[in-house]
């Protein structure tokens, strides 16, 4: 069992009653558990789970890509308890109605915990605010028109003022309409070379130090979302230094992926912001050990075939990544030994924190939100099907170490893999 918040890292049965974590014990002390389910752990990891903070579930609207049911099971297959959805849905969810039909719909389809943001702007177009407080009160955890920037620096300054007094945070999708323009991946020696048109880096770094400058104006809250770019790693650090309350997020294919990967033309690296430079890359990961990068959040991004299978600028943009977080970050970060394991727990697990949501824990009295790890297992993405309705996961077809076996959230068992098998206690 490893929490680091606890500094726990040890061999333990954990017992779970009524839904909460009830004892650590030594092992081989024999808790009473006379009748409970048993789940031998040897060789597995026994962790917090996961908390994401930037889901896309497509409810309403487009749940030919997900619904409540698969986006919940996929993420709980990924070791997640807990997760927030994003509001650019079909409609969108800019009003009360809109939201609670989603909250209600969730009572009933999901199987972990989903917290719904609701909208900035009506419509998500931009130019009139949404009825905030009248949303906190219906149950927004927070606002983003994520999907796209709050271009107008005005708009967003209105905002930021609601979102002081109505609570809550705003997270904010940081590009420059006109610099991204027409671009369909990074700016840089790979879009040259394949005659592409760019993102620049800039896109997403100037409205980073605008919205910075806005939110530490009206002493108001802000999330950036998957930050992608060196300069944007600068400007956080810059201003979190001058007293912003800003909290950013990253996501596993900006920390292992490259530019590079779109020399294939596979639509699946095709995301907004795009994968960058090595640099860039380095930076973030860099970020996310020395704390300027707050969390790890997924941007999971289900697309339907038809939108991924053609050619590359015309695809749609995003990737699906609850079910490969952890393996990938384990594989690409953790193993290699860039970054520690317990550094990777922590920025999985306080994912919520801005939101409202503590940090799952191993500890008695706490939730029993659980993630169980193979470590060792050594699996082939895609191989067996994905939990989500959509398949554009970016690491479809590789070999990926270590793999969740079971998740427990909010003190339920959401998810456990068929092969791992479970006795009762007599
Ligand atoms: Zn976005
Ligand atoms: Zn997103």
């Amino acid at each position: 069992m490893v929490d680091p918040r606890g500094d726990l890292d040890a061999v333990r049965d954990l017992v779970v009653r009524d839904g909460e974590i009830a004892e650590l014990a030594e092992p081989g002390g024999g808790p009473d558990v006379e009748g409970a389910e048993i789940v031998e752990a040897d060789g597995l990891l026994v962790l917090p789970a996961f908390v994401d903070p930037h889901v896309h579930f497509r409810v309403p609207g487009q749940e030919h890509k997900e619904d409540l049911e698969t986006g919940t099971r996929s993420a709980a297959a990924g070791g997640y308890c807990a997760v927030i959805a994003m509001a650019n849905t079909s409609p969108p969810i800019d009003s009360a109605a809109v939201l609670g039909s989603v909250r209600d719909r969730a009572q009933s389809e999901a199987s972990i915990p989903v917290g719904f943001v609701a909208n900035v702007t009506r419509g998500m177009e931009g130019r009139e605010l949404t009825e905030m407080a009248e949303l906190r009160d219906a149950g927004a955890i927070a606002f983003s028109d994520d999907g796209l920037p709050v271009s107008n620096a005005r708009v967003l300054d209105r905002a930021l003022q609601y979102q002081r007094l109505a609570g809550g945070v705003i997270a904010l999708h940081e590009e420059d309409p006109e610099l991204s323009a027409n671009g369909v991946m990074h700016e840089g020696e790979v879009s040259a070379a394949l005659g592409m048109a760019g993102i620049p880096a800039v896109s997403e770094s100037t409205m980073i130090a605008r919205d910075c400058a806005l939110a530490r104006y009206e002493e108001a809250r802000v999330q950036v979302q998957h930050l992608s770019a060196r300069a944007s790693v600068e400007e956080i650090a810059r201003a979190k230094a001058a007293g912003t309350q800003v909290t950013c997020e990253a996501t596993p294919h900006h920390l292992t992926l490259t530019d590079e990967a779109v020399r294939t033309l596979d639509a699946r690296f095709k995301m907004n912001p795009p994968l960058r430079s090595e640099d860039d890359r380095q930076a973030l990961i860099d970020g996310l050990r020395d704390g300027t990068i707050d969390c790890v959040a997924t941007d999971h991004a289900p697309h339907a075939a038809e939108e991924k299978e053609v050619p590359f600028e015309e695809a749609a943009m995003g990737v699906t990544g609850l079910e490969t977080a952890f393996a990938a970050l384990y594989t690409d970060l953790v193993l290699p030994g860039v970054l520690p394991l317990e550094l990777l727990i922590e920025r999985m697990t306080c994912g919520g924190e801005p939101f409202g949501i503590e940090a799952p824990r191993l500890e008695p009295g706490a939730r029993a939100n659980i993630a169980l790890i193979d470590p060792e297992l050594a699996w082939t993405v895609g191989e067996d099907g994905y939990e989500s309705r959509s398949y554009n996961n970016c690491f479809g077809g590789r070999e990926l170490t270590g793999r969740v076996q079971m998740t427990v959230a909010a003190g339920q068992v959401a998810f456990r893999q068929r092969s791992f098998a479970m006795g009762v206690a007599s």
